[in-house]
């Protein structure tokens, strides 16, 4: 075991602060990496402060993590030492049930291993990424391409697959009209991706005091959702709404902006569940839809497409003693667009 320092909520109730925490020793498969940046996601808010379930702490997130190989185990084969690599949601999973054949090990049916908070396959608690380094076994770490600098590839690996993998599932590209709702972390990378695949998007946000950046991502429209006007204007206008707020939202307002046979697809999750307005659904044929992150090839795609498109996260990048600020800046909609740790500082 090789100790690190990190940062970590010790209850549900706290701050997170600095601690250490142990690393396994590599195995044959694994892979050592030297954390660069890691995002701050708005799961890891939810998760360290209960909303989703009770939590084993002390408890590190962070599952945007962007670094550099430091020591691989010696039946690695996919990365080497001084490789720059990212590592997302997942740690693990079985690798043999039908969804993990498809590349949907988010969907394991024994459980995919994720990052932070689960059960490890050796029983210990998984810890994230807002720490020095990680061992992560090598079939769970992506390749990030060079034209990708780290810190603004490290949202990616969440705020990017968790847009990319709906948009392209529902098939979105040319001719496809896209509403994105809320302009925050995973908002931002999807209108940048919805953009680059070639759909009309539209940003809906509480207000219009983003439109500049917005337009600037590549949306085509912007509208304020705190304006009654904007759901009488846009009706039966989308063929794909991707809802990525992370409270609870009326579903039915947003539901009537589809057009016949469109989808709504549920990223954010609220801490309550949202009461399902089936009438709104029948009356368009639309359907109501929820998605998990993305498999680790999809990842990679993901990862090469944004090279390949020129896109990133737009980042705020904080030392590591400022992750509690940072958080209430999330809580209240004040992040332009992600917060990125530097991983130099989680000793300081
Ligand atoms: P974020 O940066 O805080 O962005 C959320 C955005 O939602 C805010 O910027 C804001 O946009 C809007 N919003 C916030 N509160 C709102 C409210 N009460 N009413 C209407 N709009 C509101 O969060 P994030 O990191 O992008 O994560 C968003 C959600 O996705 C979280 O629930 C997170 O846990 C979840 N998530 C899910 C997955 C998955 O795989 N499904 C993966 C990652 C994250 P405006 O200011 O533009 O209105
Ligand atoms: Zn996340």
């Amino acid at each position: 075991m090789t100790r690190v320092h990190a940062y970590a909520a010790p209850s549900e109730a706290a701050p997170l602060e600095k601690t250490e925490i142990d690393r396994r020793e590599l195995g044959p498969h694994d892979v050592l990496i030297d954390i660069a940046f890691a995002g701050i996601c708005h799961s890891d808010i939810h998760t360290v402060r209960g909303d989703w379930g009770s939590q084993t702490y002390p408890l590190a997130p962070g599952h945007e993590i962007a670094g550099v190989v430091a020591a691989v185990g010696p039946e690695v084969t996919r990365h080497a030492v001084g490789d720059r690599v990212g590592v997302g949601c997942m740690v693990n999973s079985c690798g043999e049930c039908r969804n993990c054949e498809r590349g949907d090990e988010q969907f394991c049916t024994q459980g995919a291993v994720f990052t932070y908070g689960a059960t490890d396959r050796d029983g210990t608690i998984t810890q994230g990424g807002y720490s020095e380094q990680v061992v992560v076994t090598e079939s769970f770490v992506v390749s990030i391409p060079d034209a990708l600098a780290l810190d603004v590839a490290a949202p990616l690996l969440c705020a990017g697959i968790t847009t990319y993998s709906p948009l392209r599932h529902w098939g979105v590209g040319p001719g496809s009209r896209v509403a994105v709702v809320g302009l925050g972390g995973l908002g931002h990378m999807g209108v940048q991706i919805a953009h680059a695949l070639g759909a009309e998007v539209t940003v809906l946000s509480q207000t219009l005091n983003k439109k500049d950046d917005g337009l600037r991502l590549g949306a085509d429209h912007y509208y304020a959702t705190s304006d009654r006007e904007t759901f009488r204007n846009l009706r039966s206008s989308f063929d794909v709404i991707l809802n990525t707020v992370s409270a609870g939202i009326d579903l039915r307002a947003y539901l009537s902006l589809l057009d016949v046979g469109g989808s709504m697809v549920c990223v954010g999750l609220p801490n309550e569940p949202l009461p399902v307005p089936v009438g709104a659904l029948i009356g368009g044929r639309r359907s109501l839809a929820g998605s998990n992150i993305g498999g680790i090839r999809e990842t990679q795609e993901m990862l090469d497409f944004c090279a390949e498109k020129g896109i990133a996260a737009e980042i705020e990048v904080i030392p590591a003693s400022q992750i509690n600020e940072a958080y209430e800046r999330v809580l209240a909609s004040d992040v332009r667009y992600r917060f990125v740790i530097d991983g130099a500082t989680f000793a300081d």
